[in-house]
This record gives C-alpha cells, structure tokens and sequence, in this order.
C-alpha cells in the first residue's frame, strides 16, 4: 500500500516537474525571441541548439528548424565559407580559454543590406566542464557611422584650424608650430634647415591701381605657384600674413636651397603679371630672405629666427627689391 502510494507521489512530483521544466523552456525561447538582438547557442561541437528569431531571420533568411542540428559549415548558403573559417577560429578560441569573447565584424544579412556588429560570446559551463556557447551580436552600424562622421568632422575642423581660406596654404598659427617643432628637433638632432620669408613687392601699389580683387587673385596665384614648387613631405608652404609668404624646408647642401629660391623668384617674374606704375619693374615681383638655420643652442626663441629672416628680406627689399638675399643663421 505505502509503495503504492509512494509511487502515485513521485508520478505526481514528476508530471509537476515535467510542467516546470517545459514552463522554463518555452520561458526562455519567448525571452529569446523577444530579444531584438540576434542570439543563438551552440553545443562544444559547433551544433547550434538554439538561434532567436532576430538570427534566423534578420541575419540568415532560414527558418531556426533549418538552422537547429547545423554546424557553420552546413550552412554555406547562408554563411559565406570565409566568414565560417573566421566564426569557426573565434568558437575554437573561445572553448580553449573558456572566457567572454568581444569582436566586431561586418555582416551581409538576409535582406542584402551589410551591418557592423559586436559579437559578444561566452562558453557555457555546466560542473566544471564546457558544454557549448552563447552569442549575442548587437548591431553597432547607426554607432559607428555616427563615430566615422564625427572623425571626419574633427578631420575637417582641424584641416581648416590650419588653413588660410584664401590661398589654401597653411596658416599663421600652423607656421608658429612647425617653426617650434623644427627649432626643436634641430637643437635635439643638430640638423639644419632653411628658411625663407617672402614678401610681394609694391603690393599696396597693386592694390591701388587694380582693386583689392585683383589682388586676392593675385595672393591666390602664387600661393599656388609657392604650393607647387615645394612638394616634398617635410615642405611647408604658410602665408603668414597679407602679401607675406613663409617656407620651411630641408636640403642636403645649402646651395640647392639658394638655387631653389632664385629660381621661384624668376618664376614669379615670368608669370608677368602686370605690375602698378609706382613698381620699379614692369611685372609683380617678390623680395625674399632665406636663412640657413644651424648649429642651434638650447633655448633659442623662434621669433628670434623670425627676426633674423625677416631682416634678410629687408636687405633684399632695400636691394631695389626682386631679390633672394641669404645668410647662415647661427645661434
Ligand atoms: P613692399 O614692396 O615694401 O613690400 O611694399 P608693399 O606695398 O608690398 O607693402 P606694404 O606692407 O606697404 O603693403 C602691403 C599691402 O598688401 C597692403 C595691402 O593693400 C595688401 N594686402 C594685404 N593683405 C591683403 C589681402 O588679403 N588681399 C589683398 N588684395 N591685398 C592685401
Ligand atoms: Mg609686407
Ligand atoms: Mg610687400
């Protein structure tokens, strides 16, 4: 009798927990599918178990039925075979080291359109021993094209922190930069470097006689001409204020530096832009000074290099102008 009955309650404490069981299953595949985000689980072999409706659908176009009892690599017509190498190296890594897993990928989903997303993984782990995986992919593509924008901004924002509009070239407070960083690194390697302060001759006069207009297109043409004679990566081609121009630049022999210069000079000149009355030369001309900075001490100022150049150009601008005047700068 008591066996009987003692029956009878297990069977009932059974059922009850049968009930339960099926309860939390269909618990959690609802919360799965609820879940926006595309999750699936898979056992230590690589079988998915379990994929929400946001995986199946959203990522791979076929029915969980399809996907359930597959490996990657059953499924190459929906994961293409290089994403499955990738995804199959992540699994392996991840049941190796039995940790969280967080990358980031691109993915081709069902509906054409490709996504960014992170991926974010765990081993599952049942009595000390790992039993599969749980992924979670959270599409981050609105985010990161928002950070992309936002780089692209700051990009711009600091192009034009250092450009004069007018001409293109870089500005004043870009040239009091370089300048600072070249007088360092020259001091720290002992090298040298050159340079050159240009100034438009008889531009008021220009201005004057052709209207300020004219005069910007002016500025604009040689900044070019200035632009594209010093094309090398450690040129630097400023205007630094109206009609003057700054150069810094490095040469191997000093000699080259002088010969380049003269040769701009020239190259202005042979543009032939008419030049006002007032100008001792029929055509626009530069005056400029050209310092070969070396054997700097510790503790020079810049403006100091400034000054020494811009009185070179003075000498060139007292010369009757349409000069390169040059010096060795020692400090
Ligand atoms: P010098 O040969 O001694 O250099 O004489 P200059 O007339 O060129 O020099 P000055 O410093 O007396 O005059 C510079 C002129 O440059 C004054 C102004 O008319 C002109 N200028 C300055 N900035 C601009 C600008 O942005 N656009 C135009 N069109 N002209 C400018
Ligand atoms: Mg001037
Ligand atoms: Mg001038």
């Amino acid at each position: 009798m008591d066996e009987i009955v003692n029956y009878e309650t297990l069977a009932i404490k059974t059922a009850i927990l049968e009930k339960e069981v099926k309860f939390n299953d269909s618990f959690l595949k609802k919360l799965f599918d609820i879940i926006p985000s595309p999750m699936f689980y898979k056992d230590k072999n690589g079988v998915y178990q379990h994929c929400n409706d946001a995986f199946s659908k959203l990522i791979l176009g076929i029915s969980k039925e399809e996907i359930i009892g597959k490996t990657l690599y059953d499924l190459t017509h929906v994961i293409p075979k290089e994403n499955a190498d990738i995804y199959y190296e992540k699994d392996r890594e991840l049941f190796l080291v039995q940790k969280d897993q967080f990358y980031e990928g691109k993915v081709k989903c069902a509906d054409g359109k490709t996504r960014e997303y992170q991926f974010y993984k765990s081993s599952f782990v049942l009595d000390g021993e790992i039993i599969g995986l749980v992924g979670l992919m959270l599409d981050v593509s609105d985010y990161k094209k928002a950070l992309r924008e936002l780089d692209e901004k700051n990009r711009l924002l600091s192009e034009i922190s250092i450009t004069d509009s007018l001409t293109g070239l870089y500005n004043r407070r870009y040239f009091q930069d370089i300048l600072e960083e070249k007088v360092n690194s020259s001091i720290r390697y002992n090298h040298s470097f050159c340079f050159a302060i240009i100034d438009i001759d008889f531009f008021k006069d220009y201005n004057d006689s052709f209207g300020h207009y004219k005069g910007d297109l002016v500025l604009e043409q040689l900044g070019k001409v200035f632009k594209e004679s010093f094309l090398r990566t450690t040129d630097y081609v400023f205007r630094i204020g109206g009609e003057e121009f700054a150069i810094l630049f490095d040469v191997i022999d000093f000699n080259d530096a002088i010969l380049i210069m003269e040769n701009l000079r020239k190259k202005v000149e042979d543009l032939k832009i008419k030049a006002s009355s007032n100008s001792s030369y029929e055509y626009l001309t530069i005056s400029v000074g050209l310092g070969n900075i070396k054997e700097l001490k510790k503790d020079v100022n810049p403006s100091i290099l400034y000054h020494e150049v811009d009185k070179l150009l003075y000498k060139s601008k007292n010369e009757n102008r349409n000069k390169v005047t040059v010096a060795d700068i020692i400090f």
